[in-house]
Order: structure tokens, then sequence, then C-alpha cells
């Protein structure tokens, strides 16, 4: 394997400029699955200044070469946890992801470089980790994440002398709109159990788009309405359950972002971020206080149905506004031409006057 070093200057703006002590190695993909986004590409976009973005890591593996950026002493900015330990105290690998890449040759590489690093710098395998280890909302490595597993036993077998192997499943196809046949299906049935209600008909309609496109937003990935790798790779991920679990200050994860989204569906204008912050807590007690609960601000099972039940209510009612009743239709008319001239909807409902 092939190990070229083109390391970020001194002073350059997209890196922190810092040493370090790297305790922990943390597994990126890309997230580019243009042709041609290989670890030369990304090398190149890093010393060309990463596009004006606080962006930097160590390594870039492809099924091909390795590129080295900033050497294991150096602190970067890949992690997204800001001066937490992601960034101060772990050596950053992106794996690339482009079209036509052999990704079991690229996570080997990757293996066997973990490895080596691990020898290195007397890391423990139990601090090889991810990128979403340290941002919870980040889906990331979108590829490495559904066999998590496997990569981590494909470095154990490297660290110990032997070849690390990874067999990367059959990949799917690039799914856009008005894409159609038995990959639009799966792709339907796929979102079907994450909770959409869409028919499988094999057509990547409009309703399709909108569920991909909420399925990126919840999911940290690019909200593009592409069915690539990623998108595919999180689609795989077992669902989040029915039964919940108890939610508390400082919780983390997508049960937490499906609280902040059923609270801002009340009302509540929560950042969806995953993390049980302050702003959540005190959203979850303001709430109990208004729903008879006890306000202690946990979401234990009493507060997760009252929410259920809130969500539930207030989809029912519906509220209708009466703008005037006329005895004579053209006045009617012009009433509600008035009331469509000012953007809202309205009809004429005709009745005899006695109900
Ligand atoms: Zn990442």
């Amino acid at each position: 394997m092939q190990l070229i070093e083109q390391l970020l200057p001194a002073g350059a703006k997209n890196k922190p400029g810092r040493n370090m002590t790297p305790k922990y190695i943390t597994m990126h993909n890309t997230g580019n699955s243009a042709k041609g986004a290989d670890a030369k590409a990304h090398a190149s976009y890093l010393t060309s200044g990463a596009g004006g973005q606080k962006v930097s890591w160590h390594y870039t593996v492809d099924d091909g070469v390795i590129y080295q950026h900033l050497a294991d002493t150096e602190q970067g900015w890949h992690a997204a946890d800001g001066r937490g330990p992601g960034n101060s105290q772990s050596i950053g690998i992106e794996v690339c992801m482009f079209e036509g890449i052999d990704q079991a040759r690229a996570e080997a590489n990757a293996a066997r470089l973990v490895a080596e690093l691990m020898h290195r710098h007397d890391i423990p395998l139990a601090n090889v980790t991810t990128h979403q280890h340290w941002h919870p909302s980040k889906y990331c490595p979108a590829l490495i994440l559904p066999h998590w597993d496997k990569f981590v036993a494909a470095v154990e077998t490297a660290y110990n002398g032997g070849e690390a192997q990874i067999d990367v499943s059959k990949g799917h196809s690039v799914l856009v709109e008005w894409s159609r046949g038995a990959e639009v299906k799966e792709l339907q049935s796929a979102l079907n159990r994450h909770g959409y209600a869409l028919e499988v008909d094999g057509t990547y309609g409009p309703a399709t788009l909108a569920a991909v496109k909420e399925f990126q937003r919840s999911h940290g990935l690019d909200v593009d309405g592409k069915v690539g790798p990623a998108t595919w790779a999180a689609l795989e991920q077992e669902p989040v359950s029915q039964g919940h679990s108890v939610l508390v200050k400082w919780s983390k994860g997508e049960e937490v972002k499906g609280l902040q989204t059923i609270l801002n569906g009340l009302g509540y204008g929560l950042d969806v971020d995953g993390t049980y912050g302050p702003a959540t807590e005190a959203a979850v007690r303001d709430f109990q206080g208004k729903h008879g609960l006890d306000v202690d601000g946990k979401t234990g099972s009493k507060t997760w149905t009252a929410l259920a039940q809130a969500t539930a209510e207030k989809d029912d009612t519906l509220y209708r506004v009466q703008i005037g009743a006329y005895r004579d239709k053209a006045n009617a008319e012009a009433a509600k031409e008035a009331a469509k001239a000012a953007g809202f909807e309205a009809i004429i409902k005709m009745d005899d006057g006695e109900g």
C-alpha cells in the first residue's frame, strides 16, 4: 500500500495548528460519491484550502493509495465536536466512496492503516471509533456503520499480523426522482420500515422524494433527494423501535431527535440535533406542566404517552373560520373572491338556514 505524504503547511487556515497526543482513531466516509472523488482529489481539496472551510483530517484512503494530510501528532477539524476529544485527541481517517471504487479493498486498506496507527501510538481497539460517536446526529462513516463490527474485526486481524478482509455487500444503484423498478420498490419498503407510508409502486415520484428528503434530513445526510450509497446504508440500519427509552438531560441520539421533532410539532422551536440539552429539557418541563404531569424534565413513559396524545389531538382538530353568511349568491361569490385574493382558501357552503 502506497502512502503519499502531502502535509498541509504550517499556518494553513483549515487546520487548528495545535499539537496532539493521539488517543483515538476516528473513521469517516467522505460522503462524496462523485466519479473521481478519490484520495488524491481529497488531498488537493485540503491543500487548496478546503474551500475556506475549517476542515482537515489525517488520512484519506481509497482502493489504491493513502494520502496523509496532517502529522499524527497534530490536531485536525473533522469530528464536529469543537475542542472535544474527537478533534483534539483523535486521528481522522476518511475512506473514499466514489463511483466505481472497490469498496471492500478501500476498507481493508483502512483497516491495515488503523492497525498500524494503533501499534505506533499504543491506541487500544476500544478507542477506534466513528465520527457519529463524537457527533451523534452525523451518520458517518455512512458506508462502514452498517457493518461496523466487521470493520473492527478486520482491524483486529490486521493488528495481530493477519490479512484484513471485509466483504461489503453488493451496492445499490443511485436512485433519483422518476427512477423506476424493483430497486425503487425496495427503497419504498425500506422507507416504510422507517415509519413512512408510501405506496410500493416502483416509481420514484414526489411522495417518495419528499420521504427521502425527510429521511436524509433526520439522519444528518445531504438533503439532495438522491438515494446513493450513504442513504442506502442509513436505510438499511434498523429503525428505532416503537418502545421508547427514558430520556434525560444529555441523552443523545435518534430518539432524542424524535422527541425534539414531536415537541416542535407541538409548537416548540428546538434544534433537532439529537442532544437533550437545556432547551429540550425546558420544553419537556413546559409540556409536563401544561399536561398535569410531574415536572421533572425527564421523558419517561407517561410523558411519551402524553406527547403522543397531544400530537394526535392536534392532528385531529380542524379549525374552520367563517367569514360571512349571505342571502345573495353574488355577494357570497364576491366575499369568496376577496378571501382568495387575500391568500386564503375559501369555499361556499349552502344551507337552508334551519341548521
Ligand atoms: Zn465524518
